[in-house]
């Protein structure tokens, strides 16, 4: 394992903006029987951060019980509504290329940091065939912490263990500012794409060490992995 290359998935690889909202929605109502009023915003943030906040912002102490039941019921609202995701979402252009070629390098090993629930991850990769190119044993997901860089450090973690040794450079691909900092909280490379809410002068002056406008230009995505 050369080099560790982990994924963020929403407004990176897929764009699926218009359904978490609605998952929010029907989860909140069926946990606590509450009317969502207020969204955070969701952008780079862990679904750990979002759920807290709803759940505070409704007037409800977010108990790991609490947060653990919504996160179940997004779970089995996601597992529901996975034949939507293909028709409601789309993969961004150039995403399954950029995959597939940085997967025929040597040395490359792909994962996912992300703030989705890993259950989630996976479907929405799953539905446009992205699945294939990442190993999700290894990723580091949602439930995990409020905090994006917990989710680097449990990833390389993970990456450790399973090849038996570290990276010598860990890649963090994502389109916020919070995954710029989950890379360079570490000191690893922050790769930025502009295809979401962030524009590529915001994302660089969060330290990105690239910025790419979207994932179109293979090329130009596996020389900022390889750099
Ligand atoms: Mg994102």
């Amino acid at each position: 394992m050369r080099t560790l290359v982990l994924w963020d998935i929403d407004r990176t690889l897929v764009d699926l903006s218009r359904m978490g909202g609605d998952w929010y929605r029907e989860a909140l109502r069926a946990v606590t029987g509450l009317d969502l009023v207020r969204l955070p915003a969701f952008g780079g943030r862990t679904e750990r951060a979002i759920t807290m906040e709803i759940l505070t912002s409704h007037g409800i102490e977010p108990t790991e019980e609490v947060v653990g039941s919504l996160h179940k019921s997004l779970i089995e609202i996601a597992t529901r509504e996975y034949p939507q995701v293909a028709v409601h979402g789309r993969a961004l252009s150039g995403s399954a290329e950029a995959l597939s070629a940085l997967a025929s390098v040597s040395g490359v090993v792909q994962s996912v940091v992300t703030g989705n629930l890993a259950e989630i991850a996976r479907q929405k990769l799953t539905a446009f065939d992205l699945h294939t190119f990442v190993d999700f044993e290894i990723g580091g997901y949602g439930s995990l912490s409020a905090f994006r860089p917990d989710l680097v450090t449990e990833a390389l973690r993970l990456a450790t263990v399973k090849h038996g040794r570290g990276a010598d450079s860990v890649v963090v691909i994502g389109d916020t500012e919070h995954d710029v900092e989950a890379a360079l909280h570490h000191g690893f490379t922050a790769v930025a794409v502009a295809t979401g809410g962030c524009t590529a002068d915001q994302l660089r002056s969060a330290g990105a060490h690239v910025v790419l406008d979207d994932l179109s230009d293979t090329g130009a995505v596996v020389r900022a992995v390889l750099q």
